[in-house]
């Protein structure tokens, strides 16, 4: 967890289409090789590191936090590229918020993805997600982008600068229960065989 940006007065912050923020921001990014162990697909997963190299970037967050507390928002963009892993789709890691009742907005700025979403309870629901549709994940609710697309999944988030991420919950469980896979020209869900259910 980064450190709050040093911010005297608030300044306007220009949010690209393509992802990134021109202003106070920073970067996370994550490479192929971070990957291990989130796609159900290992070999496949493991034969994209063999040909593309661990270092390669899958996805980035930039994102602007100038105060902390529970008052405080962080606001940013993510870019996930798009690819398969076998026949998953490609996906950011996910998570439930360590403060669990911490909602976020995702608003899609460019490409196609769906929000994946489920409770540790077995709710679970996914939202498809083109330029100008948005999605109010409530708390409680683990979640993960995921590109159905073949070109980078743009979003605009918004969450409050105290719920931090808890990611263990999904690589406790054997991944989230439902996958994102290939299917015709579009994209599916279909339960995740390795699933263990949710302990929270
Ligand atoms: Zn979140």
């Amino acid at each position: 967890m980064s450190t709050p940006l040093s911010v005297d007065i608030p300044t306007a912050m220009t949010i690209s289409a393509q992802g990134g923020i021109d202003g106070h921001s920073r970067r996370y990014e994550k490479v192929l090789g971070d990957m291990s162990g989130v796609y159900r697909d290992e070999a496949a997963w493991q034969a994209a590191v063999t040909e593309r190299g661990d270092s390669e970037l899958v996805y980035w967050v930039d994102d602007q936090r100038y105060q902390e507390g529970p008052g405080a928002l962080i606001v940013g963009t993510s870019t996930l590229l798009p690819g398969c892993y076998g026949d998953e789709f490609a996906l950011t890691r996910g998570h439930l918020h360590a403060i669990a009742d911490r909602a976020e907005l995702y608003h899609c700025l460019s490409g196609h993805g769906v929000m994946l979403l489920e409770t540790v309870d077995g709710q679970s629901a996914a939202i498809e997600l083109t330029p100008g549709k948005a999605v109010n994940v409530p708390g409680h609710w683990i979640h993960r982008s995921v590109n159905v697309g073949d070109e980078p999944f743009v979003t605009l988030f918004c969450y409050a600068a105290d719920a931090g991420q808890n990611y263990d919950i999904i690589a406790n469980a054997g991944g989230m229960k439902n996958l994102v896979v290939v299917d015709g020209d579009g994209w599916a869900l279909t339960p995740n065989p390795d699933h263990t259910g949710y302990s929270a």
